[in-house]
């Protein structure tokens, strides 16, 4: 990828503003030009080496450009000359500075609207990419996650995003400004000698080039660089999560070695990308002198050998003008140092915006109007990749019927339920919903008449109503207390401060664990699917949240069609259908009593207690 294509990507949008940047910055080299121009008559009546009697000339905008910029600076001569002739010399001093304060206030005028056209363009690139990664990080489906560590998500979604704006974004703003400076001036410098110019063209291309060198693998180290600062959040994000076990096992000083390590690479990662940007900024001013001493010794010469067609204040406003070049010239190299720590950091951000989606919604999708008979199950095999964790499943669930999951940790029951709301991919078998394959259906539409309640209920940030109403578009106030109320938690939610709009901490843990169950099966109740799958928690209760909790999960469950990893021997009597699960299969089926006098897998669970 190289910079025009990233600039096809990104700027597209944004048009108007890049034509009002190169408007202004024209405007503003324009004003440097002649606010540089009164350096000459200044530094003319200074030496003593003026001109007199210059006579006006008449030029028309058909002439050629060297013939107009003659006329144009011969006549400036003459209008000084009258001054002069009028105010004498000091007066006319003052004017020109005078001349000079206006023309360069016009000059940052114009440069200052330039760059500031460039802003809504970076923070608008920045606002893109971050939507693009955000939509697609919702929008990818969940086993893509497993995968990539959660902290390097998070170090692309910001670290890298920022590296892509400064370095990027810059490097637009470079682009933009100073290529067309350079080439005014150049034009003006043409016109002025093209001796001079000519030698000048030699030298800058070289000098460039050595400079250019110098930032070739930045690129590698920099990506690096964020490699190792998402495993830094990754670590991060393990750490405060798991707090109570690192101080309850003594483990500080573990974890501290563990982050210092880290840390440490991380270090010389930087001084590495550091020592060889930092190299950019002398390496670029010597390189500037250099040119410019050279050109000071070619350009004197000419002139002390009066082989020059410029005079020795001319010679000076040529410097000065040349000088101008050089800053725009360094700032556009520095910028291709920055774009090249910037493709790597893009790089990583592409990683995940070009992510296919392993389950693509079907093209012709089949329509799902409802559920009216029955889920199954048929010859569904599945491997998260290496062994197979679910062998040859057939399972019928009709509608309105519970059936339930029993069967030692590892046996597959989270996958089995998984697998129906589309959060993996069927590989091997189906699985049909009124006898259509959920791989012909619309994701969306599938998750529709699906409520979901896991093991560990997953809360937002947010208040009491908006986490119950969270499925649900416009639900109102009553909606969401008839639903607080089934579900147990009208009355622990009133007796908080702000009732229905207080807010429940991070991940609720403001909560306990039966009030984080209660909120969400109060949000599943609220959303009133025909197709319930319920994860049951495994965490123990105490007895008085045991009874609520379980009194809410009954009301939730009527009249539902109820697919349940039970671990409770209340849920797990009231099922249907028992199918315990061993190794991926389902090796026993039946009902409670059923299943006790077959002396079997269901026995041993239950003698053991351990659903
Ligand atoms: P259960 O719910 O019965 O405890 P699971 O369905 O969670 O069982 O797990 C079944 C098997 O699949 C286990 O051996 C587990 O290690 C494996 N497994 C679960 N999730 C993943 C995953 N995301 N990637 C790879 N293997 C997984």
């Amino acid at each position: 990828m190289n910079v025009i294509s990233i600039f096809r990507r990104f700027l597209p949008g944004y048009k108007h503003y890049i034509g009002l940047s190169l408007l202004f910055n024209f405007i503003s080299a324009i004003f440097s030009l002649f606010s540089f121009a009164a350096l000459i008559p200044i530094l003319q009546m200074l030496f003593g080496v003026r001109q007199t009697g210059i006579i006006y000339r008449e030029w028309a905008w058909g002439d050629s450009l060297k013939s107009i910029a003659d006329a144009v600076g011969n006549n400036l001569n003459w209008w000084i000359e009258n001054l002069i002739m009028v105010h004498g010399p000091v007066l006319t001093l003052f004017f020109v500075a005078l001349f000079l304060i206006v023309m360069t206030a016009f000059k940052v005028g114009a440069a200052y609207l330039g760059v500031r056209m460039t802003v809504p363009i970076r923070t608008g690139v920045v606002r893109d990419i971050r939507n693009q990664m955000y939509r697609k990080i919702v929008s990818l489906p969940i086993g893509y996650f497993t995968e990539e560590r959660k902290g390097d998500i998070m170090s692309r979604m910001t670290a890298d995003v920022t590296e892509v704006e400064v370095s990027i974004v810059n490097a637009v703003e470079m682009i933009f400004k100073n290529p067309l400076l350079i080439a005014i001036y150049l034009l003006v410098l043409m016109l002025m000698s093209w001796q001079m110019t000519a030698f000048v063209l030699l030298l800058l291309p070289i000098s460039g080039w050595m400079i250019g060198r110098l930032g070739k693998n930045l690129k590698l180290s920099s990506a690096e660089a964020q490699a190792q600062q998402g495993e830094m959040l990754s670590q991060l994000d393990e750490t405060l999560g798991g707090l109570r076990v690192v101080k309850a096992f003594n483990a500080e000083k573990k974890v501290q070695d563990r982050f210092a390590l880290l840390n440490e690479k991380i270090r010389k990662t930087f001084n590495h990308i550091l020592f060889r940007y930092h190299l950019a900024f002398p390496s670029s001013e010597f390189m500037g002198t250099v040119v410019i001493a050279l050109l000071l010794w070619f350009g004197g010469m000419l002139i002390l050998r009066g082989e020059s067609s410029i005079d020795a204040a001319e010679f000076i406003y040529f410097l000065v003008i040349f000088y101008s070049i050089i800053n725009p010239a360094k700032d556009l190299s520095r910028a291709m140092y920055g774009v090249r720590k910037g493709m790597a950091a893009l790089e990583r951000i592409d990683k995940i915006l070009d992510a296919a989606d392993s389950i693509p919604d079907p093209v012709n999708p089949v329509p799902l109007k409802g559920f009216e008979h029955q889920i199954e199950y048929r010859n569904l095999s599945f491997s998260y990749g290496a062994d197979w964790v679910l062998k040859d499943i057939n399972l019928v669930i009709p509608k309105g019927k519970t059936v339930a999951l029993v069967g030692q940790s590892g046996s597959g029951k989270t996958t089995l339920i998984d697998l129906f709301p589309k959060f993996y991919k069927v590989e091997k078998g189906e699985i049909l919903i009124d006898g259509i394959n959920i791989k012909d259906i619309n994701a969306h539409d599938l998750r529709k008449l699906i409520g979901n309640v896991n093991q560990e209920a997953i809360l937002f940030n947010d208040t009491f109503f908006n986490n119950i109403a969270f499925g649900v578009e416009n639900a109102t106030q009553e909606q969401v207390m008839e639903a607080a109320k089934i579900a147990n938690a009208h009355d622990f939610i009133m007796a908080t401060e702000n009732g229905y709009q207080t807010t429940i901490g991070d991940r609720g843990s403001k909560l306990s664990g039966g009030q984080r169950q209660r909120i969400s099966i109060a949000r599943a109740i609220l959303k009133n699917p025909p197709v319930l799958i319920l994860d049951e928690a495994t965490s123990a209760l105490d007895t008085e949240s045991e009874k609520m909790v379980q009194e809410a999960l009954d009301h939730l469950m009527q009249n539902r069609t109820t697919l349940v990893v039970a671990h409770r021997l209340s849920t797990i009597k009231k099922a249907d259908e028992i199918c315990v699960m061993h190794e991926g299969r389902i090796v026993e089926r039946g009902k409670h009593e059923e299943l006790l006098a077959l002396n079997g897998y269901y026995r041993r669970l239950v003698d053991m207690q351990s659903f």
